[in-house]
């Protein structure tokens, strides 16, 4: 017998699977998705098995065996396999990457294997009850004999053993000590007359034991009981009146937290209308993909939760996607009330054990809900009901490293598999999924209306031109410091909003609002502050800094951007009463601190919650009655073909953050293009006009969804050798590709430099290109290969979120 292997060999140029033998003594319990160790080179590495089978065309003398089996229950189904595949192809990622990604991290790092006893009424036989030595759990050695073996496997099939791979490291599976008393009270009457009498405490500690025989107890709760010492304790269970046992406990990380239990609220015929919509796929299992388009707070999270109720009545499982889950601990809650212990929420904040925790309980089908990020759309369930995508245009469900997938594919792909339906839910969807909607290839279910009709807050637009017109400097117009001083009187609270993307910069005129874009390309030219330059990093035109507006002429045109930090100053010169609190990567690197920034807005700690755009989403307190966008032109003009829709989306999500409740709200948006209709749009709440301006232009630069795209990104710690291979990379594509598609640069990239490497990209426009995977499978082994080897790194990127 032979299994193939995917190896754990990072960045090794082959990859495919490898033959081992499978010894005689694993036969019967290898299994594909099992993991393994193999020799590899010299030394033994970590494997998937991901096919058996009884012949190889490796030949006998070089036929290596597999070291060891670390799985008696494989880690991966047979569902994982096949996406494994799947994503190989289409994201052009290594198949070891692909295999990684849908497993916890715990499953990765060092282990160790665990035997537990899951069911204690049943007898087990002699030679296992022998392994135990009167634990409830002990290590498994892979040296164990097959027949032993195969006995547990039977035994972890039926439930009474599990089997568990434990991290060795402190986040391993939690355990606490329990003693559990001797049930047979003459044995314990007999401990009790052994005991000589001078040992008052230890006779004390029998008696007690013998007027509770059976009884198991925390160790540390039974010494304070007994009020006797640990020393003590263990006499006693070398006689045998007790035994230790460690039971396992999940970490949990909500437990401090007190959880409302909430029941469903009657639907409005719109909700009820796309309800049924979606039960209806559901009932026929057909793998429909839905477009749930409601403005914000129309009451998607209501539907969302009652799609899956239906589904848990059923025993299926259901998996909630949102896009960055410590944002979102309202949506958590609302989840954890409705369904409570059914719900596992996974996310990036959670401890590699913690995480594990979850997983495993997915695995064994303790929870039927999972709520969570980006990674979540693997989650093991094994009869999956439905698959739901909150804010399904936001970046963050596609990877930025390798795989490069994207969570509504996979979702997709894995609706495709169950026969279930996929919600893709969103107050702004992405041009690409409206556009398939529009052509008929997702149902489209629209939400136009709030439940209690609460109006959309009115949305103010500054134009900051006139401000510095009229000699205000600040970055606060008139009007947004008015209306931020009338709610510090009325104690009401404030969302100010600065959209600022790390390196983003282009050059603006404050007096006209003129941003220099590419005459090719359409998006703003890059500001590169060493040469003074401009360029674009789409086709490489480049320029330098006009020293007056091209278009009005004024000296003040220059590099544009604003950080938190200095709005924080700003904001306690003006309001030196304001309490602040400031939301950016700076302030959330620690595990919960996004959580506890929220915490404490919603206790009324603060009057002004100052962020990037991570504060965005979710956000839901009644208080808010302000929200001010400090500057709307730094998404607007970043060198993206998206930018516009960027825009869109987060003016839109951000006005969805007042008066959400009783108190009506107020949004304030400054700008020096007032007259985009990206901005006037939002605006008016107007997402389809949007999106059919939107969709001409993208029409008229032949970018998605009219076209696709591919970004490659080039980069070494040459610049020469960089530029060097991007364009032997382009003019490979050029001979290979089809004519009418089109290789744009290479150029280099917006950020030009990182990390002490130069970056240069090239972009692929394509509209059919059949042979597009392979053609790029053979650019990757050429790379892998041959360019590898000079240091380097090519990344291609399939649909990629952003091209910055
Ligand atoms: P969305 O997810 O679209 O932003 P939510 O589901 O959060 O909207 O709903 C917004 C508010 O409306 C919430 O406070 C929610 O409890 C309430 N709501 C939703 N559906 C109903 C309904 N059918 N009847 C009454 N209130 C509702
Ligand atoms: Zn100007
Ligand atoms: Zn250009």
């Amino acid at each position: 017998m032979y299994a193939e292997v995917i190896v754990d060999v990072a960045a090794y140029p082959i990859d495919r699977a490898f033959d081992y033998s499978v010894p005689e003594s694993f036969q019967d319990l290898i299994e594909s998705g099992s993991r393994v160790k193999v020799p590899f080179g010299n030394r033994q590495v970590l494997g998937f098995v991901t096919a058996l089978k009884s012949e190889t065309d490796v030949p006998l003398e070089k036929q290596k065996p597999i070291g060891e089996l670390l799985d008696i229950e494989p880690v991966l189904t047979q569902e994982m396999l096949a996406m494994t595949k799947w994503m190989k192809r289409h994201t052009l990622c290594y198949e070891i990457d692909a295999l990684q990604v849908m497993l916890p991290s715990a499953l990765r790092a060092k282990y160790e294997k665990v035997l537990r006893i899951l069911d204690k009424s049943v007898e087990l036989p002699s030679a296992v009850q022998a392994l135990f030595h009167q634990k409830n759990h002990v290590e498994l050695k892979a040296d164990e004999s097959k027949e032993l073996l195969s006995t547990i496997k039977k035994l972890v099939k039926a439930d009474v053993l599990a089997l568990e791979t434990a991290v060795k490291q402190k986040t391993a599976v939690k355990k606490v000590r329990m003693v559990h008393i001797e049930e047979d009270m003459d044995r314990l009457k007999s401990i009790y007359d052994n005991i000589s009498n001078q040992a008052k405490k230890q006779k004390e500690a029998v008696q007690w034991m013998m007027d509770h025989p059976g009884k198991r107890m925390i160790a540390t709760e039974l010494l304070k009981q007994l009020n006797i010492s640990n020393s003590i304790l263990q006499e006693i269970m070398k006689k045998g009146a007790a035994i230790l046992e460690l039971d396992e406990v999940y970490r949990d990380p909500y437990a401090e937290r007190t959880i409302n239990t909430s029941s469903k609220l009657s639907l409005t015929s719109e909700q009820d209308a796309a309800l049924s919509e979606i039960l209806h796929s559901y009932e026929n299992h057909e793998p429909k993909t839905f477009l749930l388009h409601g403005i914000t707070g129309s009451g998607k999270t209501e539907v969302y939760l009652q799609a899956i109720e239906r589904v848990l009545h059923d025993q299926k499982e259901a998996i909630m996607l949102v896009p960055e889950i410590s944002l979102t601990p309202q949506m958590t809650n609302r989840f954890k009330e409705r369904f409570g212990a059914l719900v596992a929420v996974l996310h990036s904040g959670l401890s590699t054990g913690e995480k594990y925790d979850e997983w495993r309980k997915i695995r064994r089908g303790e929870v039927k809900v999972v709520v969570g990020a980006r990674s979540a759309v693997f989650a093991p369930f094994s009869n999956i009901g439905l698959i739901i995508l909150d804010e399904e245009h936001e970046s963050t469900y596609k990877q930025d490293d390798s795989p490069r997938y994207h969570a509504r594919d996979i979702a997709i792909w894995r609706s495709e598999y169950h026969n279930c339906p996929v919600i893709l839910g969103s107050a702004t969807p992405s041009l690409e999924s409206y556009a398939r909607a529009k052509k008929g290839n997702y149902g489209l279910l629209t939400l136009a209306n709030r439940p209690k009709e609460q109006a959309l807050p009115e949305v103010s637009v500054v134009d900051m031109r006139e401000q510095l017109k009229n000699g205000n400097r600040s970055m606060f117009s008139l009007e947004l410091a008015e209306a931020i001083q009338v709610r510090l009187d009325k104690q009401e609270q404030m969302v100010l909003f600065l959209n600022r993307r790390g390196h983003s910069s282009f050059v603006l005129c404050r007096d006209c609002g003129t941003v220099v874009e590419c005459p090719n390309c359409d998006i703003s030219m890059t500001y590169h502050r060493h040469q003074e330059k401009i360029k674009c990093h789409y086709c490489g035109e480049e320029s330098h800094v006009p020293a007056n507006c091209p278009e009005c002429q004024s000296e003040h045109i220059r590099f544009f951007g604003t950080g938190t930090q200095k709005v924080e100053e700003e904001i306690s010169k003006f309001f030196p009463a304001a309490r602040v609190l400031r939301m950016d990567v700076d302030t959330t690197r620690k595990k919960g601190a996004h959580e506890r920034i929220l915490q404490q807005f919603g206790e009324g700690k603060a009057d002004i919650l100052l962020g990037t755009q991570m504060i965005a989403k979710g956000l839901d307190f009644p208080n808010i009655t302000l929200v001010g966008v400090l500057s709307a032109d730094t998404t607007l003009h970043l060198a993206d073909f998206r930018a516009a829709e960027k825009t869109f989306q987060l003016l839109t999500q951000v006005s969805g953050r007042a008066g959400r409740h009783d108190k009506e709200g107020k949004v304030i948006v400054q700008t020096y293009t007032p007259e985009h209709y990206a901005i006037l749009f939002a605006q008016n709440h107007d997402f389809v006009p949007f999106y059919n301006q939107e969709m001409m232009n993208r029409k008229q630069f032949a970018y998605p969804p009219f076209t696709y795209v591919v970004l490659l990104q080039f980069t070494h710690e040459d610049v020469l050798m960089t530029a060097e291979y991007a364009h032997k990379a382009a003019n490979w594509l050029r001979q290979n590709l089809s004519n009418a598609t089109e290789v744009i640069g290479p150029s280099a990239s917006s950020i030009s430099r990182l990390q002490n490497r130069y970056r240069y990209q090239c972009l692929i426009k394509y509209k059919k290109e059949p042979t597009l995977p392979e053609i790029l499978q053979q650019l990757t082994r050429m790379y892998r290969t041959d360019w590898m080897k000079k240091g380097i790194l090519m990344s291609i990127d399939l649909n990629p979120s952003s091209i910055m």
